[in-house]
């Protein structure tokens, strides 16, 4: 992996003084230092297994879609100057079904057809059914239609969605499905994307206790339950990345440099949370110094002041990137959205819009009378009126507020707000 050196500095146990930066500062720095290096190793894979990849080259449509043009309502086709007025009937002359090729109209005649049928030569309207009423007769009987129809109505014409030679999804999109739909309407069976990224998490922390492993009414005083493994492994998992899960690490220097070598030696990006609080005595900050290299930033965001970012070397001398998220689960939870990844759609080569961070004018249902000397992103939720609430309690051990939220308030450093004011939305459903 080609990289900038992060600190010049050789390694030293000590830590270096941190600086406070903003988030847009930090997040520059990162996607400066990280390149697109999954998408420089693409892999073609089934279109059914795509999901959550970012596409390394176009798709492009080799044909029309739809390919010709067809009805959107089950009703009847005509020409619209055969209804002169409310109340014409015209002889049905033949019935296409979906999937049949009906035969060019007869000037003065109705076609039966049904949603999704091609609308025969000579037929430049749809009337769908509740418009007409069947009228017995010889044959196919006839229909009486019940409006004048305006010409081309709910006739969805040849090419309109997709026209053939169109790039139908640019490289860099990130396959929701709604895009893999897309592909698969102009016949990809297989799309190439960037390899997923390979993604170790672990836990430091020794108060961390494992569900399953120990009961509520056995947990020693001063243990936690390991949250926050649940919590990056799903959203790792949910960036469509691969993720190697190391438990929880011990908190010695050993184990700690043990579990880094490992993880680097088949990842891409080594995540951790908890330790990186400052003044903690803990080993991750010396085991990544010993390992690679390593900055310690002091953010002014607000949860999740703490973020480390650095890389740990392999074998080979190449390098696994490193980034340390704070213990606090709230904390880590909204710095993983907001720095890990963009990161990881880096890697995978995804566009910049993919990872700018998108918000939203809405008026705050909330007075927000005492801010912070850092931007602070506040869980938050969209109420019946459309305006903002907040969680009760914002404290960064609180994970219920993570649950509870639709999404995060961000808010200025020293932002007054008082209810009615506009303010910035980011709903958690743009940073999945
Ligand atoms: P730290 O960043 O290690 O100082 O941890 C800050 C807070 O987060 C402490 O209260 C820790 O107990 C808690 N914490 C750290 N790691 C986890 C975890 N994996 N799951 C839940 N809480 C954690
Ligand atoms: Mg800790």
């Amino acid at each position: 992996m080609a990289t900038e050196p992060l600190n010049t500095a050789e390694p030293v146990a000590a830590p270096r003084r941190p600086v406070l930066q903003s988030l847009d500062d930090a997040l520059a720095t990162l996607l400066a230092a990280v390149s697109a290096t999954c998408a420089a190793q693409s892999e073609t894979v089934s279109t059914f297994d795509a999901l959550g990849c970012v596409l390394a080259e176009d798709v492009c449509s080799l044909l029309d879609v739809p390919p010709a043009d067809n009805t959107s309502m089950d009703g009847y086709a005509m020409r619209a100057a055969d209804v002169p007025v409310v109340g014409t009937v015209l002889p049905v002359s033949q019935r296409i079904p979906a999937g049949v090729v009906g035969q060019p109209l007869q000037p003065g005649t109705a076609v039966r057809i049904f949603t999704g049928a091609q609308v025969p030569p000579g037929a430049d309207v749809v009337v769908m059914q509740e418009q007409c009423e069947a009228v017995a007769g010889d044959g196919l009987g006839a229909v009486r239609v019940n409006l004048v129809p305006p010409a081309g109505q709910w006739i969805r014409r040849r090419g309109e969605d997709v026209q053939r030679g169109a790039v139908v999804l640019a490289a860099g999109t990130r396959l929701t499905p709604a895009a893999l739909g897309l592909a698969a309407s102009v016949g990809a069976a297989t799309l190439k994307v960037a390899r997923r990224p390979r993604v170790a998490v672990f836990s430091t922390g020794d108060e961390l206790v494992m569900p399953g492993e120990v009961l509520p009414e056995q947990m020693r005083p001063g243990a936690i339950y390991n949250s926050n493994r649940y919590t990056l492994r799903g959203l790792v998992q949910a960036m469509g990345c691969e993720v190697q899960d190391l438990g929880i690490v011990p908190d010695r220097l050993d184990a700690t440099r043990a579990a880094l070598r490992a993880a680097a030696a088949r990842c891409d990006l080594i995540i951790t949370s908890g330790g990186v609080s400052m003044g903690e005595e803990d080993h991750l900050r010396p085991a990544v110094q010993a390992e690679g290299r390593l900055d310690l930033w002091q953010i002014a965001m607000k949860p999740g002041k703490p973020l480390a970012f650095g890389a740990v070397r392999r074998e080979d001398g190449s390098e696994a990137w490193f980034m340390g998220l704070p213990g606090n689960p709230v904390s880590s939870f909204v710095t993983f959205l907001l720095t890990v990844r963009p990161v990881l759609l880096r890697l995978q080569g995804a566009h910049a819009e993919s990872w700018a961070l998108r918000s939203y004018p809405l008026r705050a249902a909330f007075d927000w009378p005492k801010p912070d000397r850092r931007r602070e992103f506040v869980r938050a939720r969209v109420n019946a009126e459309g305006a903002v609430e907040l969680f009760p309690n914002q404290s960064s051990g609180v994970l219920t507020s993570a649950v509870w939220a639709d999404g995060l308030v961000d808010i200025a450093a020293g932002q007054v707000i008082t209810r009615g004011e506009v303010v910035r939305f980011v709903p958690l459903s743009e940073l999945g």
